[in-house]
């Protein structure tokens, strides 16, 4: 068997990183052969994320945690929670709550992903006027600004995680709290390092996502949500099929237990983000070897990853490995436009190589290590040599 010459399928030599676009990594066999494993038996799914809880409450410091089909689908179902609670009829609903419910966030924060507050139901309240970057000022959003906007049709607050996120996480739970708010953060993309597993966690965000087919080395399809136990159960609820009677459903102790919930609510918002038995296990196994391999281990391996590359590129200037939580091998070129040539000729090579491009405008070719195969470095860096001359 040979599935993907038979589909003809090629594979293209991926150094711009874990991007969704070009399939996400590269798993570790270990974490294919999970999934194998999980893929020759049936469960019940109820059992498959509690199992999932446990390992995720472990490596995050949080009450629970279930895993969904990405760090999308966790702030779909996140903000589905912080929208209904435990209320089934308010489950139901989504996502047309009745009055529009809001996320308060910092309007620097703005993104993409954040649509996904949007298909679960809520509207997005922007705050504050972030003139730090068009250099007419210094400032972002104040706490003072995010806590004057919550009022009583506030679901939650969304805080979207990045080095350089103002206000501080920490101060945003302060003031949501103190209203009696919940605060969702998208931390899809923000490990490495390790610690920030558990650091938004630990800053009191009552929901955190993040994404499992990036740095964790997870199935492309998959993430996980962790947080505070009730709204945890509630995305779960919102996922799961509930096709039974209500007398024979039993939530997990690791959810809370079934107190809580009057009755059933139908099939959920979050039908769609459902992860799979395989992307549960394949996530929750990929989970333990990022945790067991920590930082300094996983930095030098893709330490590695770029010498090999530039040792196969041959003596040359303008090339230089800058350091960091994932290490980055950087190709300077004459200047932007030769860059974006570069970039082009690169891709239009048998196999394709997919540089990263998020310096293109600097004239700088980006080599991430994170979704190369240990087979393609040499090739790689015959590749990079070949076109920049
Ligand atoms: C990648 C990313 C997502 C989406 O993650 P998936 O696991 O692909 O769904 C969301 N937010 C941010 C900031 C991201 O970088």
């Amino acid at each position: 068997m040979n599935a993907l010459a038979e589909l003809g399928l090629v594979p293209v030599i991926n150094a711009a990183g874990t991007v969704t676009r070009l399939s996400g990594g590269i798993m570790a066999p270990e974490v294919a052969a999970a999934m194998a494993e999980a893929s020759a038996a049936c469960f019940d799914m109820l059992d498959v994320q509690a199992a999932a809880s446990q390992e995720i409450a472990a490596a995050t410091g949080a009450e629970a945690g279930i895993v969904t089909g990405g760090a999308s689908a966790a702030l779909l179902l996140g903000a589905a929670a912080c929208l209904a609670g435990m209320d089934p009829m308010a489950m139901n609903a989504l996502p047309a709550p009745g009055a529009c419910r809001a996320f308060v966030m910092a309007r620097s924060q703005r993104n993409m992903y954040d649509r996904a507050l949007e298909v679960a139901g809520g509207c997005i309240v922007e705050v504050g006027i972030p003139d730090r970057f068009s250099g007419a000022g210094v400032r972002d959003a104040s706490v003072g600004e995010i806590a004057a906007a919550i009022g009583p049709e506030t679901a939650a607050v969304f805080w979207v995680a990045q080095p350089w996120s103002e206000p501080a996480l920490a101060e945003v739970v302060r003031v949501a709290h103190a209203a009696g708010v919940p605060v969702l953060v998208d931390a899809a993309a923000q490990l490495p390092p390790l610690a920030n597993l558990t650091a938004f966690i630990e800053a009191g965000a009552d929901l955190v996502a993040f994404s499992g087919g990036k740095a964790i080395g997870g199935p492309q399809a998959s993430g996980m949500l962790a947080g505070r136990r009730p709204l945890v159960a509630s995305a779960l609820l919102q996922m799961l099929d509930l096709d039974l009677p209500d007398a024979q459903f039993r939530l997990p102790v690791e959810f809370a237990g079934n107190e809580m919930l009057p009755f059933l609510p139908r099939h959920g918002i979050g039908r769609s983000c459902k992860a799979g038995k395989e992307e549960v296990v394949g996530l929750l196994v990929a989970l333990r070897r990022f945790v067991a391999e920590g930082d300094a281990a996983r930095g030098a391996r893709m330490l590695a990853r770029l010498r090999a590359v530039r040792d196969a590129m041959g003596d040359r200037p303008g090339v230089e490995i800058l350091p960091g939580p994932t290490p980055l091998l950087l190709l300077r070129c004459a200047d932007a436009q030769a860059a974006r040539r570069a970039e082009a000729a690169l891709r239009a090579r048998r196999p394709a190589i997919h540089v990263n491009q998020s310096r293109l405008r600097d004239g700088v070719l980006v080599v991430h290590p994170a979704a190369l195969a240990e087979a393609d470095l040499v090739e790689l860096g015959r590749g990079l040599a070949a076109v920049l001359g």
